[in-house]
């Protein structure tokens, strides 16, 4: 177990990271868990010094009431942190991160358009604009992400290339629980019964069906499917179960 220091001023992390050749960083918004800890766990086995970041990101909720119920679990997410190898934790403020009250955005205008993009407008702006911030203020040379969220990964990694940054996006495969349910934060705001059907969610989109048939059983199980689609060689789908989104992908 590692003695993570929490750090909340990005001048103040941007001073200490200074003496350090080799940093990997794991952006989160908080309520961590294994699917955290994995990328953690191998950011620590590939970097001199590691950084995990926990901030629920305002400019990324197109939902007010999402927003407000994001979970939030600080003391429990430093033991995580030190458990898997976290050197650093930087906890910032909206004022800390937003000096210029989100004047200047990043947009991308073709895959952040579809999907999450099409259901949450704005959503991406927020990502790629508090990442490129994360990725500026901790000068990282690797960054990692789980594939979990696939559509977010690949848009992060193409800004990357398209910016011409010095940090190389690492994807990471998604934590599942042993049902196949996708690990994610959202999950703890589910009843007993809402995440043994959530594991539906993954057990149809495995399955050799068309779309539109995977749809309809989601929606006969009492889900609101926001998209279930093909694009390339993936499916991707969200839906909202007892007011909780929740999404997946996988490779087809
Ligand atoms: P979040 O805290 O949900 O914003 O996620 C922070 C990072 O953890 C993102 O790169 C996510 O893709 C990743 N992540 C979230 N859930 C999982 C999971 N089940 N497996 C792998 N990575 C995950």
């Amino acid at each position: 177990m590692k003695h993570t220091k929490v750090i909340e001023k990005p001048q103040d992390l941007i001073e200490y990271r200074k003496k350090y050749s080799s940093i990997g960083f794991v952006p989160t918004m908080g309520a961590l868990h294994a699917g955290h800890a994995s990328l953690m766990k191998k950011a620590s086995s590939e970097n001199e010094l590691t950084i995990a970041s926990v901030f629920v990101n305002p400019t990324q909720f197109n939902n007010a009431t999402d927003l407000e119920k994001y979970p939030k679990t600080f003391e429990a997410d430093l033991k995580t942190c030190g458990e898997n190898g976290v050197d650093v934790l930087f906890f910032p403020q909206f004022s800390d991160i937003y000096p210029d009250n989100y004047r200047f955005k990043l947009s991308e205008n073709e895959f952040s358009k579809l999907l999450c993009g099409a259901h949450r407008p704005g959503h991406f702006d927020g990502v790629l604009t508090v990442v490129l911030k994360l990725l500026q203020i901790t000068g990282c040379h690797r960054a990692y992400f789980g594939m979990k969220d696939y559509q977010q990964y690949k848009l992060i990694s193409d800004m990357a290339k398209a910016l011409f940054l010095p940090t190389e996006i690492i994807g990471l495969p998604t934590v599942r629980e042993a049902s196949g349910l996708a690990m994610s934060s959202r999950n703890m705001r589910l009843s007993a019964e809402g995440k043994d059907k959530a594991k539906l969610i993954y057990a149809t989109i495995t399955q050799k069906t068309s779309p539109d048939k995977a749809r309809e059983i989601l929606t006969a199980n009492g889900f609101v499917v926001d998209y279930l689609e093909d694009i390339a060689d993936r499916r991707y789908v969200a839906a909202t179960l007892e007011g909780i989104r929740l999404i997946d992908n996988v490779e087809i």
